[in-house]
């Protein structure tokens, strides 16, 4: 049966190939854009019967609003999952040492706050589901575990692991309502962030993502999982 899904960030990268997928198996996408008018990748896609494009910037709250209205009219049942993949990545050439402060509030707005307004917005639609799906896309950058021998991109992993926690504590708070809330390591991937040289593509990482969302039961709420359904350690 076909389900109702919500996606931010659909302009490009795994977004998009989000939107791609999903709207292949039949199910209704409302893909979520900063400026879908600018994506020709996310344009080709729209049908405006199974798939729609609504613009949504969501670190700004009227936007937000605007387009929680707009999809409260094109799903007035509901919607079953909310994928939560916009984010931002910050600037390679720094370090924990020499980070400022206008970068990492700039992270924080996008990789937690943002996710945090969608979520928030979205939730009466979600409560009105059957399905009561959170995805959050997340990073192995925001494990504790995860060191490398150079530590780069730290306002990335702090907000990553900020985001982890956001998830978190969706997901004990939702838990009585039959919510399941994931946060997702995608994989390295090829996009504009992961760049050329990444380990896998958009394709294999969204096929990988689905099903573990498909796989994902009550029991699940809560869990950090990677694209091939692997726990990833906090
Ligand atoms: P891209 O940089 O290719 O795409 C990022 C997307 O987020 C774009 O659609 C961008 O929109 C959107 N976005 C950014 N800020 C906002 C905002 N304020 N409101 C709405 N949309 C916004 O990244 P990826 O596709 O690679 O990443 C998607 C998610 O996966 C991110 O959360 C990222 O942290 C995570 N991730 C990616 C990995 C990788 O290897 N690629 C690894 C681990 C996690 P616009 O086109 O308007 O800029």
């Amino acid at each position: 049966m076909p389900l109702t899904y919500v996606i931010t960030g659909a302009s490009r990268g795994l977004g998009a190939e989000f939107v791609r997928q999903l709207s292949s198996q039949g199910n209704i996408v409302i893909a979520c854009a900063r400026n879908p008018d600018a994506s020709k990748e996310l344009l080709d896609l729209v049908n405006n019967k199974t798939v729609y494009a609504v613009t949504l910037d969501t670190v700004d709250p009227e936007s937000v609003q605007s387009a929680a209205a707009q999809i409260q009219q094109l799903a007035p049942e509901g919607i079953d999952i909310l994928i939560n993949n916009a984010g931002i990545a910050g600037s390679l050439g720094a370090n924990i040492t020499n980070t400022d402060a206008d970068e990492y509030r700039s992270l924080f707005n996008t990789n937690v706050v943002g996710t945090s307004n969608v979520t928030q917005s979205l939730l009466p639609l979600l409560r009105k589901g059957n399905t009561r799906r959170i995805i959050n896309i997340t990073s192995l950058l925001g494990s504790l575990t995860f060191t490398t021998p150079t530590p780069f991109l730290p306002s990335y992993r702090v907000t990553k692991a900020a985001e982890n926690m956001l998830g978190k504590l969706f997901a004990d708070e939702l838990a009585d309502e039959d919510f399941t809330v994931l946060n997702v390591h995608p994989g390295y991937v090829q996009t504009d962030m992961g760049g050329k040289n990444a380990d896998i593509t958009t394709e294999v990482s969204i096929r990988g993502m689905i099903s573990v969302i498909e796989n994902s039961t009550k029991e699940s709420n809560g869990k950090f999982l990677d694209y091939e359904g692997n726990t990833v350690s906090w």
